[in-house]
């Protein structure tokens, strides 16, 4: 090699070197830029409400990302739904939610536990040819969020003008999911221990702590606005004698069966408890005692209509019920309510069970 020659070569190698240079320290400078961001939005995303987190996501993940759509679902893997919990895409309405089945690439991402990214998802075998505007986008990743090999969610990245800028954004965007369906975990546990806190194990319905404090809130609420408010309390008849005839596990069966009687004739404002045992609790605001009767009788005569079996034999089991309605007149609080309303059930059970009787103000004098 002749000195020119090698100079000539020199001179290449250093433009290769100072390019290799350059580009790393745009990969550098990406990556601390990206570390900031992961700092912040572990910041501003470790809540515990869950509707928070949808709230924190939309506002910063398409910034943060540089994507121009955002979209998040949760999965619901008993009925394999998934539901449309957070997104900045105009065209998608609020609730939207769709089986599994019906997006190819949600289905694929969450088959496979892996994401999947097209540079055009128009072009692309698992476009389906939709007026919807979420499926002709161009630029396409969809990312399942997992927790310990189970899928919680996808949240996909859409854009119609182009991909991402730079090769470590599918990484980055990746490592931001990982936070994501971290603290999605952490806010769905922690929703879950507060529903157990406030539920009756066996029924599902609100436990007897939880009734207390709604109750006392519409008797607040009732005092201000001057609404009507009535309480049913009701006691299933003879329990102990069908538990002694027919076991303890029918007689939970019964609970079962009666709780789904009450939550039949429930409004979406009722509040329908397990007061103890085998004694259940209803809270109707906006209502006067003639609803309540209404309500109370209904239940009582569909759980009296009802057949059980058992033992090869068929029986019936009653409730008897009290119904009351606050009379801010004459009544102090919710416990003065309950109390009125457990005076008429005690009389419903010593004139023969399996009616309803209605309390007033009054009986709190005699008591
Ligand atoms: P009354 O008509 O006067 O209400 O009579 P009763 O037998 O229903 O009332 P009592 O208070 O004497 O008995 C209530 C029974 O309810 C006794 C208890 O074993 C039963 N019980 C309470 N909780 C449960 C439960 O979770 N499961 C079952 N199977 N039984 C329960
Ligand atoms: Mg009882
Ligand atoms: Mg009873």
């Amino acid at each position: 090699m002749n000195p020119l020659e090698h100079e000539k070569l020199r001179l290449q190698e250093s433009e290769t070197i100072r390019n290799l240079l350059k580009r790393q320290n745009t990969l550098l400078g990406n990556s601390l830029e990206n570390l900031d961001h992961l700092i912040y939005l572990q910041k501003s995303i470790n809540l515990l409400s869950l509707q928070e987190i949808c709230r924190v996501m939309v506002e910063k993940l398409p910034f943060i990302l540089s994507v121009q759509y955002f979209t998040f679902f949760l999965f619901d893997k008993n009925r394999r739904r998934l539901s449309l919990a957070s997104h900045n895409h105009p065209d998608l309405e609020e609730g939207h939610s769709l089986y599994q089945n019906d997006s190819l690439i949600m289905k694929e991402a969450m088959n496979s536990g892996r994401y999947i990214f097209e540079q055009d998802f128009s072009a692309s075998r698992y476009f389906l040819g939709r007026k919807n505007p979420l499926f002709s986008c161009r630029f396409f990743v969809s990312i399942p969020l997992m927790i310990e090999n189970e899928i919680i969610g996808v949240m996909n990245l859409n854009d119609n003008q182009k991909g991402f800028y730079h090769v470590g954004d599918l990484d980055f965007a990746l490592n931001v999911s990982e936070f994501v369906a971290l603290s999605i975990s952490n806010a769905m546990l922690y929703e879950r221990a507060e529903k157990l806190s406030v539920t009756d194990g066996l029924t599902g319905l609100d436990n007897h702590q939880q009734m207390q404090t709604l109750l006392k809130n519409e008797v607040v609420r009732c005092g201000r606005y001057n609404s009507p408010l009535s309480v049913i309390i009701m006691d299933i008849d003879h329990f102990k004698q069908v538990n002694d005839t027919y076991g303890h596990q029918k007689g939970d069966e019964i609970l079962l069966a009666f709780s789904a009687i009450m939550k039949k004739f429930c409004r979406s404002n009722d509040v329908a408890a397990r007061y103890g045992g085998e004694e259940f609790f209803l809270v109707l605001p906006e209502t006067h005692i003639k609803g309540a009767l209404h309500i109370a009788e209904r239940i009582r005569e569909e759980m009296a209509s009802r057949k059980f079996q058992s033992k090869g034999k068929e029986f019936n089991v009653t409730v008897s019920c009290g119904i009351a309605e606050f009379d801010a007149d004459h009544m102090q609080s919710a416990a003065d309510l309950i109390k009125v309303s457990d005076l008429a059930l005690y009389k419903a059970k010593n004139a023969g069970r399996n009616r309803t009787i209605q309390g007033t103000a009054d009986d709190l004098l005699n008591a």
